[in-house]
């Protein structure tokens, strides 16, 4: 009950790849990221306005955000690389200044493998400090047995940070803050404070199981606390933007939450019962939220894996 091949190139996104889990013998681990970066050349980018300037080019890789403006354009997020011309002409769609600014959400290649293209038309690169270890060192993501040579040196943050960190563009006043381990180590939120949009990278798909990067540091109990943290910053307006899937808001962000902990509780009570992961699938413990949140970027059976490695 894998998703289709179609559909998967379709989506060209890092967290469809976490439905091979177990077929990635077919294409080779290596082929499946060429694949998804090969379908960034002819993705179609959607520009959707959030609130107050900020928009969202949405079809590349991750959602990326963009706050034009005098000062020059901030960007969150820089999706595949070779969706460039795309995205150029997304951007130029939103004004002529070029970009000055780009904050990685986190080091994964399909919200960072614009980075070089994107500094190189003089963007300072933003992120944590993880990130930045990450991306200047091989990496390994180990359910899609796939590895990752150092980025170039163009692709690399510059500004870092351990915690938090805030600064003032385009009469916006924007504050990072890390998350403790969650989909990775390298997680940060991206808070516009006067438009009240809220980035928070992968720590939520919505309308998706979400990707879970144990490899770089991600884990199950860590996506939830994250989440209660964004239910917890995020007001009865705040518009959020998630990482995949449609801007949203708390209301449709608390369902996300309430599935993660349900779906955690099962897996982890059948774990406890002393059940292998193979035994804990064939139960299918997502079976009454799989057509609301399997229809996508993972099915229950991945997703189960991921919580199962976890608890
Ligand atoms: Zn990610």
């Amino acid at each position: 009950m894998y998703i289709s091949r179609r559909k998967f190139l379709e989506r060209g996104s890092l967290a469809v790849a976490a439905s091979w889990v177990g077929v990635g013998k077919l294409f080779g681990q290596a082929d499946v990221i060429a694949q998804m970066r090969a379908s960034g050349a002819t993705a179609k980018i959607a520009v959707v306005p959030a609130r107050r300037g900020v928009s969202v080019l949405m079809g590349s890789g991750g959602n990326i955000a963009v706050l034009p403006g005098k000062d020059g354009k901030l960007l969150v997020d820089s999706g595949f690389s070779t969706s460039k011309t795309q995205i150029t002409e997304a951007l130029n769609g939103l004004g002529a200044e070029p970009p000055k600014t780009l904050i990685d959400t986190h080091w994964h290649f399909d919200h960072t493998d614009g980075n070089e293209w994107m500094h190189a038309a003089r963007a300072t690169i933003v992120a944590h400090e993880n990130t930045k270890k990450r991306l200047s060192t091989p990496q390994v993501i180990a359910a899609f047995h796939a590895s990752f040579p150092p980025s170039p040196a163009g692709a690399i943050p510059t500004v870092v940070f351990s915690d938090s960190d805030s600064l003032q563009t385009n009469g916006e006043r924007i504050e990072l803050k890390h998350y403790a381990p969650a989909h990775t180590d390298t997680d940060i939120s991206v808070h516009f404070v006067n438009a009240d949009v809220l980035h928070v990278g992968d720590t939520w798909f919505n309308g998706f199981y979400p990707f879970i990067d144990y490899s770089t540091g991600g884990n199950i109990d860590g996506m939830i606390a994250a989440t209660k943290l964004n239910l917890g910053r995020a007001g009865a307006t705040t518009v959020i933007i998630p990482g995949h899937g449609p801007i949203g808001d708390r209301m449709v962000l608390a369902e996300y939450a309430s599935m993660l902990q349900a779906v955690r509780e099962k897996v982890a009570a059948l774990k406890q019962q002393g059940k292998s992961v193979e035994a804990v699938v064939a139960e299918k413990p997502t079976g009454a939220f799989d057509a609301r949140w399997g229809g996508g970027f993972m099915n229950g059976e991945g997703f189960t894996r991921l919580v199962y490695q976890g608890v």
